[in-house]
């Protein structure tokens, strides 16, 4: 096999915002071709109808490509945002005065006795913030102390000195890390978006602003509610010092974490968010749940055809403390160069994921996962030892059940997990995942019938010489949904001993 053909499987996950720079077909299409294996699409910007037409375009995609594209729908939860600026923006500057309201400005940006009057799409907190405390706009890029509140209630009324300007656009978060705010987890939109991406099959849902297990789980509860039996995966989004002290039963509720690092990095001392992005990464890891790396990671090419060699450490870093997935937000939703920020990303990731392999392995059971010593995962565990023992290059499994190959990925083996289904949901619901190859095929009739199947499309496909074992891990029988109990070598051109088909 020529040994870039194994190198056509990247390990490490890449997960692509999308939004104007690249919700047209074109554009989807080449970031697919270009390694993304997701998207994201987050509903704090655009509206239901341009995220209906996104979701589309992304499946019409997956079907011409003959690839499984995740789309994962990214909930706001109580994020504040600023609310009625101008297409353009407004710049501003230090020692300038603005107010907040919730109210209507009734002359455009200049009333209520201020030049700059700004409206957000929350507005109790214009009751909560108290004189000398600080907001902070657009992940942090601006900063503004509170000079106190001039009037309350239904036309509330704070005002505010810029101590750090800068440009100011329509959608920024705004960041109260002083604050104590009394926002809901999820907001009548989450709601809304939750319906939405249930109606069209999202793969994976994600909720910012996570502070205690009590809120995955309240979104987790209005899941039940709309469908009796919910597949979809819960991302929690760690952003919030509150959800620091609680990071293990977090975990242990979720599906998946995402390091959010753009607001984790004004909520917290910015300083302190590498160390914060290992212990999580550690932790996942040690559950056994899927782990997201996402902002800023290549945000110099939102401008920029090059990232800089900061940023591609970075990327490499997040990989190496143990990330499934790492993720792309303004670079693709709004940069100049969206293409080409997804195949620096999965160069970087090729480089990384190489530097892996020649690592020696660490197959440790997932430590903290409750069921690591019975069932898929204790046999997981047996597999990822023989296949790194025989240095066999792929594993591979029948899937009709996403839970044993989840169980694969979270040894992180560093060769890729070939996941072959006849089920497109369960197939786009891996492909998060650190190692996982998902691949469509029919529903084999027997296990000597699926092994053969595996071997001529694997040999069709050139990515395997003669005699090299491949590793099986399987359910018996083949045709029902079990859990897999099944390990087995098969050397490539040697005859197959289950029984045929
Ligand atoms: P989050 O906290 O969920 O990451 P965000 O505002 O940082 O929210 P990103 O998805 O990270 O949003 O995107 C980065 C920036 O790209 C946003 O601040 C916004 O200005 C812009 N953006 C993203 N998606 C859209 C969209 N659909 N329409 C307009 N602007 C968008
Ligand atoms: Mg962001
Ligand atoms: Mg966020």
């Amino acid at each position: 096999m020529p040994a870039n053909q194994q190198d056509k499987f990247l390990l490490s996950k890449i997960l692509a915002t999308l939004g104007p720079a690249s919700s047209d077909k074109s554009t989807i299409l080449r970031l697919a071709q270009a390694g993304a294996h997701a998207f994201r699409i987050n509903f704090s910007h655009g509206t239901l109808e341009q995220h209906e037409k996104t979701y589309r375009l992304i499946r019409e995609c997956a079907e011409e490509l003959g690839m499984p594209l995740g789309i994962l729908g990214d909930l706001c939860g109580p994020k504040i945002r600023v609310n009625n600026l101008p297409p353009e923006g407004i710049q501003l500057k230090e020692g300038q005065i603005l107010s907040f309201t919730t109210g209507t400005p009734k002359e455009g940006l200049a009333c209520c006795g201020s030049d700059i009057c700004l409206t957000s799409n929350f507005s109790e907190w214009i009751n909560e913030i108290t004189e000398g405390e600080h907001a902070l706009l657009d992940d942090g890029k601006i900063r503004l102390r509170c000079l106190g509140v001039t009037a309350s209630g239904s036309d509330g009324l704070v005002r505010f000195e810029v101590e750090h300007g800068g440009k100011l656009t329509q959608g920024k978060g705004i960041n109260l890390p002083e604050t104590q705010l009394s926002l809901p987890a999820l907001t009548d939109h989450d709601y809304q978006c939750v319906r939405f991406a249930l109606q069209h099959d999202f793969d994976f849902l994600a909720l910012s602003f996570v502070k205690d297990p009590e809120d995955t789980q309240a979104l987790r509860r209005f899941i039940r509610r709309e469908d009796p039996d919910p597949v979809i995966p819960i991302i929690s989004k760690i952003e919030r010092p509150q959800a620091l002290d609680k990071l293990e039963s977090i975990i242990q509720v979720s599906d998946g974490i995402m390091v959010a690092r753009g607001d984790l990095g004004v909520e917290i001392d910015l300083a302190r968010v590498p160390v914060i992005q290992k212990h999580i990464l550690k932790l996942c890891k040690e559950f056994g749940k899927t782990a997201i790396v996402a902002t800023q990671m290549l945000e110099s090419m939102i401008q920029s055809p090059v990232p800089t060699r900061a940023e591609v450490s970075d990327v490499a870093n997040a990989i190496f403390d143990g990330a499934d997935a790492v993720m792309l937000s303004g670079e693709t939703a709004v940069g100049q160069w969206p293409v080409e920020a997804v195949q620096v990303m999965s160069r970087i990731a090729r480089r990384a994921n190489e530097y892996q392999r020649s690592l020696p392995l660490s197959l440790n059971l997932p430590q903290k996962q409750i069921e690591a010593r019975f069932g898929s995962a204790a046999l997981a565990h047996g597999v990822c030892t023989v296949a790194a023992d025989l240095d066999a290059r792929f594993v591979i499994l029948w899937c009709n059940h996403e839970k044993s190959a989840y169980d694969l990925s979270s040894y992180h083996l560093s060769r890729p997990v070939l996941a072959y289904s006849d089920q497109d949901s369960i197939l786009q619901r891996l492909v998060l995942s650190y190692g996982l190859q998902p691949i469509h095929c029919e529903q084999p009739t027997g296990i000597g019938g699926f092994i053969r199947f595996v071997e001529n499309d694997l040999n069709q496909k050139g990515y395997i010489r003669q005699g090299e074992p491949l590793v099986f891990i399987l359910g018996y029988p083949i045709t029902q949904v079990k859990v897999p109990t099944v390990i087995h070598i098969h050397y490539t051109g040697e005859p197959i001993p289950f029984g045929q088909p």
